[in-house]
Formats: structure tokens, C-alpha cells, sequence
């Protein structure tokens, strides 16, 4: 009883689902020792099930969800975790970004996916740990693979300079070079948006396509024109907060959803000893902008979810505890504290929790959509000022052109300088 109660426990401070607790091991185990078999509990040979997920290595149920933390920390950059950012994969293969937080495209990287498949997007708020590598998709997803427009959903703000779409066309403006420098080069039509801008103020279905309902509805953090999404297909219901104070809009469209994911801030005395707030700024940030454990497990009282994750504070030895031991004050739930590469799966009947062994060296995902070759046209090519000063490798890269002549069967051209 004392080993049950002490994995238990050390499963509550891991942040692992508390249902997720497995004693059929356990209780293997006892009876082996109690028959005293000579039989192996485990084929030395055989695989046995995974207990990790390994992208791009389990089929999607047409009922299933799958949800995959690629940001949980914060607005100051580490390698340990990139800013918030929460990919959902549906059974019938439509997949949805929810914010996409400085270093996020890196980890959706690791999953490797389409980027035609990765064109939605949606920003809670325009914070940069919330939509900071938006431009990091919008390049990297567009000489992936990307053929198709990056969609991006987002608020409107009090006035047009605060709202998503002035966001985004400054994005691409600042690409302006990026851009330009690719035509002609590659297949550069991903690099294109289509801006929806939504009503920050209304709860209303912003997105509405092939069975999934998305709706938006008001949060409130730092200024007007933050928000929160639910996103509801086939009976399941996943609830993402972005950033927010504990909100009355939050709890009504969240109540007995699935997976609710909403952000759990710092402990107020991690702020000042280790993020060197002064007592009045860890407060006011701790507590008034954004959501102290404590509050988030009444939050997810008041919700009573599935199952509940808590995100948006760096999760270390010392920091897992102290958040962990607040939010049971207030909550007694299924809960997981949320980690960059956390996968849950959900039906139905059963949510699961794991966590994604990746390949740090993974290399572009397969095209969902064949390539164009570029047009050379295209190109805008360099100033006589620039172009005169190459030098004559003509002898060592006329060889390449004639290699790939001879291996693809077809004759490219030398290009004329
Ligand atoms: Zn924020
Ligand atoms: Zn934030």
C-alpha cells in the first residue's frame, strides 16, 4: 500500500494525469513473487507497447483527437521550452495551430507534417510569446512544402493598428527582402495569408468547415483584444485560454469539455526570487494579468473538464512542485502539467497522456502537393555592380548541371551570365 501511495505520488508531482496511474504492474508483479514462477512477466525478445509517441507512427481513429503541446513557456526564450503554442490533429485529417509562440515552429517541426496541412492558424493574442514565430511558419512552412495560403485567424483590437491583420501585413512587409529574394528561385506560392479578423468582444463561430466548429469568446488579459478558443468536432470539445485573468466567458464555454487547456502563471514568490520582479510587479503579473495557480484550479472547479492542463510557466524541479501543491487548494481533477512535447489522445472513452520522443534532426515533412519549378523570368537578379564580382567557377559547377542531366534524364540548361 506504502509503493502504491508513493507512485501516486510522484505522479502528482511529475504532473502526470492522475488517472492515468497504472497498478495492473503492480499487482503482475505480487502475483509472480506469490507463485514463484519460473515464467518471464516479459518476452525477452518481443517489443512490448510504447509507452512514448513517436511522430508519424500511429493512425488517427476517424473519432480520434490527438493534441500536442508544442510551446508551454513563457516570453523569455530557453531551449527547455518554447512559448505557447498547442497543435490538434482531428480523425479526419484536419489539423488546427492554437498561438504559435517564439520557438514553436521548431517543435512543430519535430512531428513532421505537410505544411500544406499545417495552414490553419489561430492567436489568442498578439503577445510575441503567443504569435512571435508566426514568421518562422510562414518562411520555413513556405520553402517546406507549403503550397497554399498560411490561413490565420486572430482579434481585432480597439483600434486597426492593435488587430491581427495590421499584424500580419507587417509581417509580410518586413519579409519584403525574404520574399523577393525567392522569386524565381523556388515555389515560393505558400508564401501568401488570408487574414480573418474576428470581433475580439463577440463570442461567436469564427471558423466553420468539414464538421469542425470553432468559436471565439472574450479573455481578459493586459489590454482589450485578447481571446480564447473552443474548438468542438464529433462530440469532442477542446478548449484553448491563450492568456487570461480567470473570465465568466471561460467557464460557460468550457464546462465539460474534454481537454481544457488554460494558462496557470508562476507562484508569485518564483517571480521575485527568479525572475527578479519586484513584489509589486510579481503581483500585479502573478495575479491581475495573469492566472495564479490558485485561481486556475477554481477556474477548472467551476469547469470540471475531462481532464484539465495548466501551461505557461517554466516547469522545473523546484517550480513543478510549488505550482502543483496551489492548484490542489482549488482543484482535484484530472490534471497534466503541461510540457513542451506532451501528446494527449482523445475519445470517447479514454484520454491518455504521454509524452513525443523526437528526432532533433528531423529534415522537411513529405508535400501533401507536388512543387512547381520555378520560372527563372521570375527572378530579379543582381545589380552589374554586384553580378560583376563573381568569380569563374564555371568549371566546377558546370559538372553539377551535367550530373543531374545525365542522372534525371532530362537536359538543364547552364544558365547564361
Ligand atoms: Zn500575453
Ligand atoms: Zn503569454
Amino acid at each position: 500500500m506504502a509503493l502504491v501511495s508513493l507512485v501516486f505520488a510522484v505522479g502528482l508531482l511529475a504532473g502526470i494525469a492522475v488517472t492515468s496511474v497504472d497498478m495492473s504492474a503492480l499487482t503482475a508483479s505480487a502475483h509472480a513473487t506469490q507463485a514463484g514462477q519460473d515464467e518471464p512477466l516479459v518476452s525477452p525478445t518481443e517489443a512490448r507497447e510504447r509507452d512514448f509517441y513517436a511522430p508519424n507512427s500511429e493512425t488517427l481513429a476517424p473519432d480520434e483527437m490527438r493534441i500536442i503541446a508544442c510551446g508551454t513557456g513563457m516570453p523569455y526564450t530557453r531551449p527547455a521550452q518554447a512559448a505557447a503554442c498547442f497543435l490538434v490533429e482531428l480523425g479526419n485529417g484536419d489539423k488546427f495551430i492554437f498561438d504559435i509562440g517564439s520557438g514553436a515552429a521548431e517543435r512543430i517541426s519535430a512531428f513532421g507534417i505537410p505544411y500544406d496541412y499545417l495552414d490553419k492558424v489561430f492567436i489568442g493574442h498578439l503577445h510575441g510569446d503567443h504569435f512571435g514565430d508566426i514568421g518562422a511558419l510562414f518562411v520555413g512552412g513556405g520553402v517546406g512544402g507549403r503550397h497554399v495560403p498560411l490561413r490565420i485567424w486572430g482579434p481585432s483590437g480597439t483600434t486597426p493598428e492593435l488587430g491581427t491583420a495590421v499584424a500580419i501585413d507587417h509581417m509580410e512587409k518586413m519579409y519584403a527582402w525574404d520574399i523577393a529574394g525567392r522569386l524565381g528561385q523556388t515555389d515560393i506560392r505558400g508564401f501568401t495569408t488570408e487574414v480573418h479578423e474576428f470581433d475580439y468582444r463577440k463570442e461567436q463561430i469564427i471558423y466553420d468547415e468539414n464538421g469542425v466548429v470553432i468559436w471565439s469568446f472574450p479573455a481578459i488579459h493586459s489590454i482589450d483584444g485578447s481571446v480564447s478558443f473552443s474548438l468542438e468536432w464529433k462530440g469532442l470539445k477542446f478548449v484553448f485560454g491563450s492568456d487570461t485573468y480567470p473570465n465568466k466567458w471561460f467557464v460557460k464555454h468550457a464546462k465539460n469539455a474534454d481537454l481544457v487547456v488554460h494558462e496557470c502563471f508562476i507562484a508569485v514568490p518564483d517571480l521575485v526570487a527568479k525572475l527578479r520582479l519586484t513584489p509589486e510587479a510579481a503581483l500585479q503579473v502573478g495575479t491581475q494579468i495573469h492566472t495564479a495557480p490558485e485561481a486556475f484550479g477554481k477556474v477548472m472547479s467551476m469547469v470540471e473538464p475531462r481532464h484539465a492542463v495548466a501551461y505557461h510557466f517554466f516547469k522545473d524541479h523546484d517550480t513543478t512542485g510549488p505550482i502543483l501543491e496551489r492548484i490542489r487548494t482549488t482543484y482535484d481533477g484530472p490534471l497534466s502539467l503541461a510540457e513542451d512535447y506532451m501528446v494527449w489522445n482523445v475519445t470517447k472513452d479514454k484520454i491518455t497522456e504521454r509524452m513525443a520522443l523526437i528526432n532533433e534532426h528531423v529534415w522537411c515533412p513529405p508535400m501533401a502537393s507536388p512543387a512547381v519549378a520555378p520560372d527563372p523570368n521570375d527572378r530579379v537578379g543582381y545589380s552589374p555592380e554586384i553580378e560583376a564580382g563573381r568569380l569563374d567557377v564555371d568549371d566546377v559547377i558546370r559538372p553539377i548541371y551535367e550530373e543531374a542531366s545525365e542522372a534525371l534524364g532530362r537536359e538543364f540548361a547552364y544558365p547564361e551570365k
